[in-house]
């Protein structure tokens, strides 16, 4: 009886899950949700992801970037929803997991078509971040002539652009170095 008094002034304090669906708490960090549509494959989440659960990179011919999720691995740090510019990855409220036989069904995959270098023609990106950053350089005002000029050296990988850049940098110091010395 005093058992029943306690429950019926401090009321219910268990839930009838699984019976009932259980409501997760505010801001709840459970398993990442991917929305291919909305990924760039800017490689953010992977470098982010401290337990290898995210993986981004090309596949064996160098077509396409892969990007692969695997919950298993997952801890649920949220850092993936965190670096994603897009939105393409946030923590949902799933917590039930747990798959019957085949673990294949955590895993989730999504593949981006790259681009490559205008110079050296090595892949480097894929084609959708690039468009991102071109749509990004129309927000903050650039003019479709300032793009059009800047679209080549967009499309150029890193080491091309190093490469250039020392290049540009080595003809000016020595044409001042020759003008000094006139
Ligand atoms: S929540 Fe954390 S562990 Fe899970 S995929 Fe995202 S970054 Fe990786
Ligand atoms: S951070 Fe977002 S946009 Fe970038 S690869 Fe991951 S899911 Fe895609």
């Amino acid at each position: 009886m005093k058992l029943l008094d306690m429950a019926n002034k401090y009321g219910k304090a268990t839930y009838a899950y699984p019976l009932q669906p259980y409501e997760v708490a505010e801001n709840f960090r459970g398993k990442p949700s991917y929305t291919y549509e909305n990924c760039i494959g800017c490689t953010a989440c992977g470098v982010a992801c401290p337990s290898n659960a995210i993986n981004v990179k090309l596949n064996k011919d160098k077509t396409k970037l892969v990007w692969q999720f695997d919950a298993a691995r997952c801890i649920f740090c949220g850092r993936c929803d965190e670096v994603c510019p897009t939105g393409a990855i946030v923590l949902s409220n799933e917590f039930e997991l747990a798959v019957k036989f085949d673990r294949n069904n955590l895993k989730e995959k999504g593949e981006l078509d790259v681009e490559y270098c205008e110079v050296c023609n090595k892949p480097f990106t894929t084609k959708r971040l690039i468009a991102y950053d071109i749509e990004r350089l129309k927000k903050v005002g650039w003019s479709k002539e300032n793009i059009d000029l800047k679209v080549k050296y967009i499309r150029t990988c890193p080491d091309c652009k190093r490469q250039i850049e020392t290049e540009k940098m080595s003809k000016y110091y020595y044409s001042n170095k020759i003008r000094g010395a006139k």
